[in-house]
């Protein structure tokens, strides 16, 4: 496909739009992001949803479960106002399981258009979106969806935006019919009307508004100017001495604002009916920020945050100093890797965004997290299933590179010279696991392969074999996550894998400090066996990990096994004594021992660590941790009761609660183990209307009682 484009048309940056398209499942987020394609120009027909053909949802699972998985990116063209804008779509999928891919999602993109469905309103999960695009300082506009479907209500879902969201969202449009009968728009900017003509979408009749909605119009409109002159002060001395205000001066106002974080406009339309988008994609050229607007937040070392406008902060990897880029091409080149993919025909892809300066195929980056030099094979620009080749990209682009070799998801590729580490991505250490094992045994092979594939591609994502059973484990951030992982192993590689039950990814470390004297000898005829090590083992802070610390002092141990402790020690921290899980944060100085000449080797050393270590743990007082959920249900008044009652008999404590227009929001943190199922036990209790969320927060001491319980089960 490559050459098909011609991304010349596109004059300035000023007239790209990185664009995300957020929202809760089923809103329309996927129909909308098709639509826009078909609008574009890269598609010629429409291919629904519910037939299973969109062009974003290009992987079989996805299409089934009609979310979207994986995070896609796709370039579209857009004529507006006689200039050619390129829009970059990345998508960033709805389901709570999926908050890595949202949050490196909003990590790279400018501005985001949240759709929301005419008849629900806001949906938990639009507004856990919403948040999470406030802190990544994303401008937003609203796209209020399905206004053809019965029940559809336009100001009664603005007013949930209001309520919920923001009080700064106002409408810029206002429906024409509503249900069966909505055929169009207002734009309360112009004060016309925009009705259409066919069900393609393509032929609009744009006239005065009617009687019938005029007044209403003019109600919206004094509202939107009043909120827009807010931020403009000479424009709000003009409203206010009550002169006419003209479009451009109002436009240029709201665009102020909305990048501002000030307005959020909101906008009527149908994504299935082809109505509304069209105007959605003007507005997105008109009002959302280009590559060089946008703004960005760092915590600086006090703890306070700091708003950069127009500049990406960073830190300089000689002086650990903040330095910043601005967006633009005549910078050095600082670029962020957001995500890793395999694709089938071009090999290891790191999608990437350009924040400064410009990057060519055939030339060297330096990362400078791994500190090590890269070779640029190709470019390529991404579409949701075709690739085209690229010579250079610059800042604002996002593109892909095949071929880099030792780049992670998050880390910053940049000039050797005027090196820059960006705010890397965090993401969350998985907490559930489950056993797999391949139904044949001849996919044992096709199986590591795949899941190697996998676990590159999705940084919360673990896959690893269990030394002693030999079983594959894989890990991630929910039974969903999971989930979708084996339907990708079956339907991508065709591997039917049976699974154990979940399991939760308990730890152990100890809470004393304590002293252990481990001495291997053997004496069975030909060669002997022999090491002493004495060891201190002291408990660490949560998080803090693994700590070797040797003090040998007049070669009671040769330097050259030291090594070998170290070794022998940290794969002991692999399988703790309670119950074979992981051991964390604990500090082991190395204090005395002795040797013996013939029988002493590195591997004696080795072997005499690895059991020292779990000897020595059990005069610790080990105990074991658990990961705790953070956990947010939005319930109606009625079945608050009922949900905190079910999360105390769950070890879960009620933190805050928070009313949430007619609903309370109820935050928590509750134990992972306790939560198995709680998806379908919470809509059991509320007849389906709660909406939980849940996330890994911490890890803490289980109860003793409860760790008896729990090392019972793990001995069956
Ligand atoms: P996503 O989960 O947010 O990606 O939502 P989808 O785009 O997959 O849409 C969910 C369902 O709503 C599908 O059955 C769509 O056909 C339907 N849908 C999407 N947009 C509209 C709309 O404007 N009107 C109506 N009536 N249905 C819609």
């Amino acid at each position: 496909m490559a050459g098909t484009i011609d991304y010349n048309k596109v004059k300035d940056r000023k007239f790209y739009r990185n664009l995300g398209i957020i929202a809760h499942v089923d809103a329309g987020k996927t129909t909308t992001t098709e639509r826009i394609l078909f609008f574009t120009g890269r598609k010629h027909k429409t291919g629904e949803v519910h037939e299973g053909a969109a062009e974003m949802d290009f992987m079989d699972q996805e299409k089934e479960r009609g979310i979207t998985i994986q995070s896609a990116a796709t370039t579209a063209f857009w004529e507006f106002e006689d200039n050619a804008y390129r829009i970059n779509i990345i998508d960033t999928p709805g389901h709570v399981d999926f908050t890595a891919e949202v949050e490196r999602s909003l990590r790279v993109l400018d501005g985001a258009v949240v759709v929301f469905d005419g008849k629900m309103g806001v949906e938990p999960q639009s507004s856990k979106v919403w948040f999470q695009a406030e802190k990544y300082l994303v401008p937003r506009m609203c796209y209020i969806n399905k206004l053809d479907n019965i029940g559809a209500d336009f100001y009664k879902s603005y007013d949930t935006i209001l309520e919920h969201l923001s009080d700064k969202a106002i409408p810029i449009a206002l429906p024409v019919g509503i249900e069966s009968d909505f055929n169009g728009i207002i734009d309360l900017v112009s004060m016309k009307m925009r009705i259409h003509k066919d069900e393609e979408g393509k032929e609009i009749e744009v006239k005065d508004i009617t009687d019938e909605y005029i007044e209403k119009a003019k109600e919206f409109r004094d509202k939107l100017i009043e909120m827009a002159v807010d931020t403009d002060d000479d424009l709000a001395m003009k409203f206010l001495e009550g002169e006419e205000i003209t479009e451009d001066e109002l436009r240029a106002a709201v665009r102020k604002a909305v990048l501002a974080k000030n307005l959020f406009p909101v906008m009527p339309g149908s994504s299935l009916k082809n109505k509304g988008v069209q105007y959605m994609l003007d507005n997105v050229c008109r009002y959302l920020p280009s590559p060089s607007e946008k703004d960005y937040i760092q915590i600086n070392e006090e703890g306070e945050e700091v708003v950069y406008m127009g500049e990406v902060p960073g830190l300089d990897p000689k002086t650990d100093h903040t330095i910043t880029r601005k967006l633009d091409e005549s910078e050095p080149f600082s670029g962020l890797v957001f995500k890793l993919a395999i694709d089938p025909h071009v090999g290891n892809l790191a999608f990437f965004r350009v924040y400064s300066g410009e990057l060519r195929a055939g030339t060297y980056v330096y990362n400078s997290v791994s500190k090590k030099k890269e070779r640029i094979g190709r470019i390529l620009m991404m579409h949701a299933n075709a690739r085209e080749e690229t010579d250079i990209v610059k800042s604002g682009d996002i593109a892909a590179i095949v071929g880099l070799k030792d780049t992670n998801t998050g880390e910053t590729i940049c000039d050797e010279n005027k090196p820059i580490i960006l705010e890397s991505i965090d993401f969350p250490e998985p907490v559930v696991s489950f056993a797999i094992e391949p139904k044949t045994k001849s996919d044992q092979e096709k199986l590591s392969e795949a899941l190697g594939k996998l676990v590159s591609e999705d940084p919360t994502f673990k896959a690893e074999t269990d030394k002693e059973t030999g079983q594959v484990i894989i890990s991630g951030m929910g039974e969903l996550h999971l989930g979708i992982k084996t339907d990708i192993l079956n339907r991508t590689y065709g591997i039917d894998v049976s699974i154990g039950k979940p399991q939760v990814a308990y730890r152990e470390t100890i809470k004393v400090e304590g002293k252990h004297r481990e001495l291997l000898k053997k004496q069975s005829g030909g060669a002997g066996q022999f090491a002493d090590i004495e060891m201190i083992l002291r408990p660490r802070k949560q998080g803090e990990g693994y700590k070797f610390i040797d003090s040998i002092k007049g070669g009671s141990i040769p330097r050259e096994y030291i090594p070998s402790i170290d070794k022998g020690i940290s794969d002991a921290t692999t399988a703790g004594p309670l119950g074979g899980f992981s051991v964390v944060d604990i500090e082991v100085e190395i204090v005395d021992g002795s040797y013996h000449d013939v029988d002493s080797n590195t591997d004696t050393f080795k072997t005499a660590a690895f059991y020292g270590f779990k000897e020595a743990m059990k005069k610790c007082k080990p105990i074991l941790l658990e990961p705790i959920m953070s956990v947010n249900i939005n319930v109606p008044e009625e079945y608050v009761g009922s949900v905190t009652g079910y999360l105390s008999a769950r070890r879960g404590l009620i933190k805050n609660m928070v009313q949430r227009g007619k609903t309370k929001e109820i935050i928590a943190e509750a134990p992972l183990g306790e939560l198995f199922g709680y998806v379908g036990d919470l809509r059991n209790l509320t007849s389906g209307t709660a909406a939980p969320n849940m996330q890994p927060s911490h890890y803490a001491e289980v109860p003793a009682g409860i760790q008896a319980k729990i090392l019972g089960a793990e001995d069956k």
